[in-house]
């Protein structure tokens, strides 16, 4: 593996620049992609072929089936396919650091340029030139910026792509990052001619009947510390083969803790398709800033809402977790 690269902060029209003469691109983001990575880098690569550009979209590891009716979901290529010929110019799209897009950044030689956009406070700048905008609510609304420099085309696909990354990164609107400059992207997009319902209909209307009985589980098995301000969930590979679900598919169970009364951090411990690996993901409604926690044990995200992988099972990992979450109230937030 080459050494992580480190570049500069750059303007939204210095990205703008580097793609301008439409050089060779090849888009990726971050791995176990949520709706704002698979949205943005769909986003881009419609806007850039639209522009006249040619582009790829390779994306490491499985995507979940509910970003399927995202449009040009089928143009997607899964890694390591579709990595030669080298692009001339690598766009990652919300991805805090470069082991989050490996191997994709690996395989680039050292004349690839590497573009680094998005909106994590822990981002390393991993990329030659980074836009890191930590106040954005969604890589989407960078991205947004980016093609509105370039003078792409707004079209419904694209929009329909930018709307789901905001949508599932603000968790509809909701969480604290949703700004002015959010709804205001939002309302563009609404002119360009998304349909709301064609987003929000597919993500939050459209359950399979396994993972719903899975959430019921997860539910009933829910378990609190410090008088319910702290509460978690564990999902097991067993428990997903139980109620016919792919772990890939069993996304964003952390709300169930965090949707509960009196809750102030939420934390999922789940079993990864790597043995003796947890993956971890927390999220705060108040003022304990989980990103710290993830940071200390090599992962990153927001204040609010953080997440990394840890060696040892789930029954490993979690009480000494939870002790870290606990001694952080303890310490008033820290
Ligand atoms: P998750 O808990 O996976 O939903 O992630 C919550 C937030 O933390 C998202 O913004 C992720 O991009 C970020 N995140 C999760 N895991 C990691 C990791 N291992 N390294 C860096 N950022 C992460
Ligand atoms: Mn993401
Ligand atoms: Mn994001």
């Amino acid at each position: 593996m080459t050494a992580p690269r480190r570049g500069e902060d750059a303007t939204v029209r210095e990205i703008a620049d580097v793609l301008r003469p439409l050089p060779r691109l090849l888009v990726t983001a971050h791995v176990n992609p949520d709706g704002d990575a698979v949205g943005s880098a769909l986003a881009a690569l419609q806007a850039y072929r639209a522009l006249g550009g040619e582009a790829r979209y390779v994306q490491v590891g499985p995507i979940a089936r509910t970003y399927r009716f995202l449009p040009g979901f089928d143009a997607i290529v899964a890694a390591p396919e579709g990595l030669d010929p080298p692009p001339d110019v690598l766009l990652s799209l919300d991805a805090a650091s470069a082991d989050r897009v490996e191997p994709v950044l690996s395989a680039m030689p050292a004349e690839t340029e590497v573009l680094n956009v998005d909106h994590h406070v822990s981002n390393t700048r991993f990329g030659d030139r980074n836009l890191v905008d930590p106040e954005a609510a969604a890589t989407a609304e960078v991205l947004h910026a980016v093609l509105r420099e370039l003078g792409a085309p707004l079209t419904p696909e694209v929009a329909t792509c930018l709307y789901a990354g905001i949508v599932t990164d603000t968790g509809r609107f909701g969480y604290p990052g949703t700004g002015p400059g959010t709804h205001r992207i939002a309302a563009e997009l609404l002119e360009a001619g998304i349909r709301p319902e064609e987003v929000h209909g597919p993500l939050y209307r459209s359950v399979p009947i396994g993972l719903l009985r899975l959430t019921g589980a997860l539910i009933a098995a829910l378990e609190t510390r410090l008088d319910g301000r702290l509460a978690w969930v564990e999902l097991t590979r067993a428990a997903c083969e139980e109620a016919g679900v792919a772990m890939k598919d069993a996304a964003d169970l952390v709300d169930i803790p965090a949707s509960v009364e009196g809750v102030e951090v939420a934390a999922l411990f789940r079993e990864t398709d790597r043995p003796g690996k947890t993956k971890v993901s927390l999220r705060s409604k108040g003022t304990l800033r989980v990103d710290r926690i993830a940071v200390r044990r090599g992962g990153g995200g927001h204040p609010a809402a953080a997440g990394f992988t840890a060696d040892g099972s789930v029954g490993e990992v979690r009480d000494p977790v939870l002790r870290e979450i606990e001694e952080a109230f303890a310490d008033g937030g820290r």
